[in-house]
């Protein structure tokens, strides 16, 4: 591995100076990505090895879950296994605690942290491997996935960059209304989930609106409304230890099968944690019943753009949606 400066921040205001110091430093929390990234030595043009490294993990402010009036408050270093097993979050939030539960394995869970599970980098093999290091992502001009092996790739709202967005507790967050708090040089923002994740259009070189000497310290979810009741549902190749190929959390809200509110939010199919608005529209105000879950579930992939092996994704979506809404019926 090459060398690094590294750093213990005891504060998150000391973060915030470090990263604003150095022109080329990265956060580590649980480490599970940067690590990796670090030993397999990934850079290109626009994505260099850090020369600094700062170590967010002794900031306590930043660990636990927190109930308020209006809902819950959970530090960005609060690790995913707290979150699956933590009560009140499998009582009033259960679409977060299943995707907190569906991440890697124990070990993953033990040890990767909320916010570094929002701030991954995406999975694509030709990002990861030094080799391919003028790929868009990286700074270059090329995408290797368009005439490569693009199985795991986007259906939705790629351009220059075909990658999906990997987390599994980001469509879950944002299905729940979720917004992050964000600390940097000019004061704390809080931003909707919904505006955090950006895509390839907006910036290729970024999934997200962190500047690089912002952190993200924590996720505010609010009290679901009454007569609400959601799924997280997976789907992967293996049983254990895999990344989705599909994922989706189903948040609905009404009475009698009538649903007032739906909102659906998707992973792994488009470059950022995908939510079907026009899905959404279609259930507000029906009654839940097989044909118009199906419904949704083909106006979730109207506009698909599926790669050369990647049209599975298709199916997969429909019949996902099609199943978990009714399991809500
Ligand atoms: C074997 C394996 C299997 C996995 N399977 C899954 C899976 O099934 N589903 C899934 O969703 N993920 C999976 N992951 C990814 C991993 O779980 C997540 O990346 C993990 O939650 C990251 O958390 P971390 O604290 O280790 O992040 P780190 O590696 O420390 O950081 C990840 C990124 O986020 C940035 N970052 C971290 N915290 C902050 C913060 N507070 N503010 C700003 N930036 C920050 C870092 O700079 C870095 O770029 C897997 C990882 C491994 C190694
Ligand atoms: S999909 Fe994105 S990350 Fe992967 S090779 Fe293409 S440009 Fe690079």
């Amino acid at each position: 591995m090459r060398q690094f400066k590294h750093f213990d921040a005891k504060t998150v205001e000391e973060a915030i100076a470090i990263l604003s110091e150095y022109e080329n430093a990265r956060i580590i929390a649980g480490g599970q990505d940067v690590l990796t990234l670090l030993k397999d030595k990934v850079r290109g043009p626009k994505f260099g090895l850090p020369d600094v490294v700062v170590n967010i993990k002794n900031i306590p402010e930043l660990i636990g879950v927190r109930e308020t009036a209006d809902g819950l408050e959970i530090g960005a270093l609060t690790i995913l296994s707290d979150i699956e097993s933590h009560p009140t979050i499998q009582e009033q939030y259960g679409v977060l605690a299943k995707a907190a539960g569906e991440v890697g394995t124990p070990q993953v869970r033990n040890v990767g942290t909320l916010g570094g599970n929002l701030c991954q980098r995406p999975r694509c093999w030709y990002f990861r491997r030094a080799l391919f290091d003028k790929c868009y992502k990286k700074g270059g001009d090329f995408c290797f996935a368009v005439t490569g092996e693009n199985s795991y790739h986007c259906i939705l709202k790629g351009e220059l960059c075909y990658v999906v967005h990997p987390s599994d507790t980001a469509p879950a967050l944002m299905a729940l209304n979720a917004s992050v708090k964000i600390a940097g040089p000019d004061g704390v923002r809080t931003v909707p989930l919904d505006e955090f994740f950006i895509g390839p259009r907006e910036d290729v070189l970024h999934e997200n609106v962190l500047q690089p000497n912002e952190v993200l310290t924590q996720v505010q979810v609010p009290t679901p409304t009454a007569n609400t009741r959601g799924a997280f549902v997976k789907v992967k190749e293996r049983r254990v230890l895999d990344f989705a190929l599909v994922s989706l959390a189903a948040v609905v809200s009404g009475q009698n099968g009538t649903i007032d509110k739906a909102t659906l939010v998707l992973g792994s199919i488009a470059p950022t944690p995908y939510r079907a608005t026009e899905a959404e529209k279609i259930l507000e105000g029906g009654t839940l019943n097989e044909a118009l879950a199906q419904r949704a579930g083909e106006a979730v992939v109207m506009g698909a753009r599926p790669m050369s092996q990647n049209a599975y994704k298709v199916d997969i979506v429909k019949g996902l949606v099609q199943q978990t809404l009714l399991s809500l019926a």
